[in-house]
């Protein structure tokens, strides 16, 4: 059986990334290692679309997120939090254990958080220091509209941090552009990688709230020692180089390509997957669905969890059941990063056959179908 991965995350890598990892390990404080972590960050700078360094941190995601929240806040210091799924409850999770004063924004799973509450919490609150929200909420395919909430925030003394993980270089992101002071991504997802990186940006803003916070409980994440280190293209502990050296290289394709072309050939392949779906009679979960990943509604009468575990058992296909709450209730389906049409498309089918097989009815092809005529578009 042939393993396919369309997990959010992790999520495929490409061969030649693969074959750096080969390599034999290297020392790290080499003018070569310098070399590679000069180019990682300057192509993260292209792909966050900013002018601001973006630290690289030997990490999975959630501990840039730490340290966009310990960085930041002192103890008791108040903080917005836009949820809508399982990743803003990440945020939460965080926020708690840093000891924030918390004025929750809280939407149902599925839906997307609305700037205007946003715009009324921060105009009820204007002691918050900062705001934190989601790009893609990988829990229920939903994109937030990080712009909107961008230009809400510039125009307080809040900073707006942006948990981006799935969601940059899958869906537009425009870091300066769109004012995110923090923006958290992770090497997992759409970058093209296997697990263990964490980039984080950082505006002039919030390093003025970073250096004047002199309650920063972190010494692993304190974001003051990266950027003390950044100037030499040096990290201030022993950084996972061989996974830097890889991700310099799934980071020279997404600049081959461009991002304008990727964030297109993103929302090309996420259209014609909900046209799939769609086609297929099942729903969408998402309102406003997000391009790295499409959520399917379980329909009624089928055994969701059973369905993945025999489209896996069958037919190699990975996909994602939905957590917490939601487990059995949805499907997701990735079609970030490494991936391509003719991946997605045999994804679609391989849940057609499923699908007609536990006795859902179906016109065979129909999702496949729908695929192909808005590719050819
Ligand atoms: C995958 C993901 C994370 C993951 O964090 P890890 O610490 O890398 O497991 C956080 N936020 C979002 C939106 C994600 O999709």
């Amino acid at each position: 059986m042939k393993p396919r991965l369309f997990t959010p995350g992790p999520t495929p890598v490409p061969e030649e990334t693969l074959l750096e990892l080969a390599k034999p390990v290297t020392y790290h404080r080499t003018a070569e290692q310098k070399a590679a972590l000069n180019e990682v960050m300057e192509d993260l700078k292209y792909v966050f679309q900013t002018k601001n360094p973006v630290i690289v941190l030997t990490s999975s995601g959630t501990g840039g997120m730490e340290a966009a929240v310990s960085n930041v806040l002192a103890p008791g210091q108040k903080a917005i939090l836009l949820t809508a799924g399982r990743w803003g409850e990440r945020w939460r999770g965080v926020l708690k254990a840093f000891g924030a004063n918390l004025v929750i924004v809280e939407q149902p799973y599925g839906s997307a958080v609305d700037p205007q509450l946003l715009k009324e919490a921060l105009e009820k609150n204007p002691d918050t220091v900062a705001v934190y929200a989601t790009l893609s909420e990988t829990s229920t395919g939903v994109g937030h509209d990080i712009e909107a909430y961008g230009k809400i925030v510039a125009g307080t003394k809040a900073l707006l941090c942006v948990d981006s993980i799935s969601g940059l270089g899958a869906m537009v992101c425009k870091t300066d552009e769109w004012q995110i002071d923090i923006n958290v991504s992770g090497s997992q997802k759409a970058l093209m990688m296997p697990p263990g990186l964490a980039y984080v940006s950082v505006s002039d803003k919030a390093w003025k709230v970073i250096e004047s916070n002199t309650a920063t409980r972190s010494f692993y994440f304190d974001l003051k020692r990266y950027k003390a280190k950044i100037a030499e293209n040096d990290t201030p502990f022993t950084p996972a180089n061989t996974l830097i050296k890889a991700q310099r290289l799934s980071l020279k394709r997404i600049r081959a390509e461009g991002i304008e072309n990727l964030w297109a050939r993103h929302a090309k392949m996420a259209e014609a997957t909900r046209a799939a779906i769609t086609a297929m009679g099942l729903k969408l979960f998402a309102q406003r669905p997000n391009n790295a990943l499409t959520v399917i509604v379980v329909p009624e009468g089928i055994d969701g969890s059973a369905t993945l575990k025999a489209l896996e058992k069958q037919y190699g296909y990975k996909l994602a059941d939905g957590q917490d709450n939601l487990k059995g209730q949805i499907w997701r389906l990735s079609h970030m990063g490494w991936c391509d049409p003719f991946d997605v498309l045999g994804a679609l089918s391989a849940l057609e056959l499923t699908l007609l097989k536990s006795g859902f009815k179906l016109e065979p092809g129909a999702g496949v179908a729908a695929f192909q005529k808005k590719l050819a578009s």
